[in-house]
């Protein structure tokens, strides 16, 4: 065995935090990876299983599988995260490689943030704090206290009731959710948060997480109450390395002032991924979570059955839980008044891209685009196009962006969705092959290689709008680029496929001139 005493001791620690083993061989193996100053060998990874208790070979396809693991320290070998994208041919293809390599618009410190609703954002009527002090004294935590007196049925009615959407991409009811988990005696049921925020151009979870870490951990005790949940896991992507710390303290001090313990039997982990975009598909994060490659299930059975450790597991991204305390604190009716009929209540949205004033800004759903926009210190130039939901929803066009309000019903009449609230701002200039083409070269490379229409489609795609960008593309290839995104949908294992093609027609069709040979 290679590994000291001393390592073998704390990736036994690092054992002692979860229900079952396996958990531990990713934090193990970022552990060993420091300590041995930024890389693994091959013996590091055979002592690292014998130790946790999984084969080697285990070990291995989990170290193959994710980007943040090298074999070679940083500076010799790149980490394909931090690496630059061949091709940004234009400004907004590097607008869009530097999205999808999670890069923010400017310093965080920077951005601007605002809120029309002061309730995700500045929330009890201060600025937003990571302290537990700063929010108690602002009425943080009196709504899990109510949670308490109300009783789990009462508080999983309320938020029925409230008619909240999930704040991930898919925006399925949260009640609903809740309500499909299995009670069969003797499984326990786990809440996992999805802080694995790496849709292209969204980035207001972090924003939650690094300013307010109590709203959400308050949110996650709401929710463990109502769910009967026996522990709670915030899986947070690799690289917010410093977020996942912050949020650590914060669940420690919360802990020991005997806030999560009011749940009781109820404890927090946060666990961080190792760099890969899929594990924020909640199947694939739960493969992730019990140390394995982050492979997309195939459903049924959903993970309210049958998920984590084969229990009822119920998946919620950080925005969905950081909205109970207010559902609770001040009812569901008055959640429904906020914002559209069918998709109410407030919603964070990042704004990057042209504009002035790129951050995050909280709005009631349904507020205009352009009040948004406005919000964001306006277009820097003429509006040419808008992604809304993230980078893999349906592109606009100017025209259809003129009256679009932000929410389910009036982005579907539009043709695309609110998905993670990501929203990127094109001007007069930008060149949408471009875009296309550093759009499913990120999906190409996150693909997780399960589904041939997916692993094989958009390589192809790949090669084709390659051509595009140089107008080399006949009218033929523009077309067999449209045909295989129409094939590729439906046909995959996660949505993954649906989403990388209804992205990639869209600009295809909208901006069709663009693609057009010479
Ligand atoms: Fe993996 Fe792509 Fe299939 Fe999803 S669609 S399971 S990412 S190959």
């Amino acid at each position: 065995m290679v590994l000291e005493n001393r390592i073998i001791d704390q990736v036994k620690e690092i054992i002692s935090r979860y229900p079952e083993r396996g958990s531990a061989l990713m934090p193990a193996l970022d552990f060993v990876q420091e300590a041995r100053g930024g890389s693994l060998s091959r013996d590091d990874l055979a002592d690292v299983a014998a130790v946790v208790g999984v084969p080697k070979s285990r070990a291995f396809a989990v170290f193959s599988f994710y980007s943040m693991y090298r074999k070679e320290p940083p500076g010799r070998e790149a980490c394909p995260v931090d690496r630059e994208l061949p091709g940004g041919r234009s400004e907004a293809a590097r607008l869009i490689g530097s999205l999808a390599r999670g890069e923010m618009p400017g310093k965080p410190s920077q951005w601007s943030v605002e809120s029309m609703c002061g309730i995700l954002i500045r929330s009890r009527g201060g600025e937003s704090s990571p302290s537990i002090d700063d929010y108690v004294a602002a009425g943080g935590y009196a709504a899990l206290d109510k949670a308490r007196r109300m009783g789990a049925d009462a508080v999983r009615a309320e938020v029925e009731a409230s008619g909240l959407r999930g704040r991930g991409g898919a925006g399925f009811p949260a009640g609903t959710k809740w309500g499909f988990v299995s009670r069969a005696k003797g499984r326990p049921v786990y809440l996992i948060c999805n802080a694995d925020e790496g849709e292209p151009g969204t980035f207001k979870d972090r924003h939650i997480m690094e300013h307010d870490p109590h709203l959400l951990i308050e949110g996650m005790a709401i929710a463990a109450l109502a769910l009967g949940a026996a522990m709670g896991f915030i899986y947070i992507r690799g690289e917010s390395a410093s977020i996942a710390r912050l949020l650590e303290k914060a669940v420690a001090e919360a802990e020991a002032r005997g806030r999560i313990g009011r749940v009781p039997g109820f404890e927090i982990k946060v666990h961080r991924g190792a760099g890969s975009y899929i594990c924020g598909e909640e199947t694939a994060l739960i493969e992730s979570l019990e140390g394995k490659r982050g492979h997309p299930r195939l459903k049924p059975p959903f993970p309210a059955e049958r998920g984590l450790y084969g229990c009822p597991t119920i998946v919620n991204n950080v925005e969905t839980l950081a909205c109970l305390p207010f559902i609770i604190g001040k009812g569901a009716a008055a959640f429904r008044k906020i914002g559209a009929a069918g998709d109410c209540g407030p919603r964070i949205f990042s704004v990057s891209g042209h504009v002035r004033r790129p951050g995050v800004y909280e709005c009631p759903t349904g507020t205009p685009l352009r009040e948004l926009l406005d919000l964001a210190g306006g277009v820097e130039g003429r509006l040419k196009a808008v992604i809304v939901g993230g980078l893999s929803t349906p592109i606009l066009t100017a025209e259809e962006a003129r009256s679009l309000r932000l929410d389910r019903d009036s982005c579907q009449r539009a043709g695309t969705m609110p998905g993670s609230g990501g929203v990127i701002v094109f001007a007069e200039g930008a060149d949408v092959p471009s875009i296309a083409l550093e759009t499913i070269r990120f999906y190409a490379s996150e693909s997780c290689g399960q589904c041939t229409p997916c692993r094989e489609g958009a390589h192809v795609i790949s090669c084709l709008l390659e051509k595009a960008v140089d107008r080399e593309a006949s009218e033929e290839e523009v077309e067999t680029i449209v045909r295989l995104c129409r094939t590729i949908k439906g046909t995959t294992l996660c949505p993954m496929g649906d989403s990388f093609s209804i992205a990639i027609e869209a600009m295809i069709t909208k901006f069709g001139d663009e693609f057009a040979p010479r």
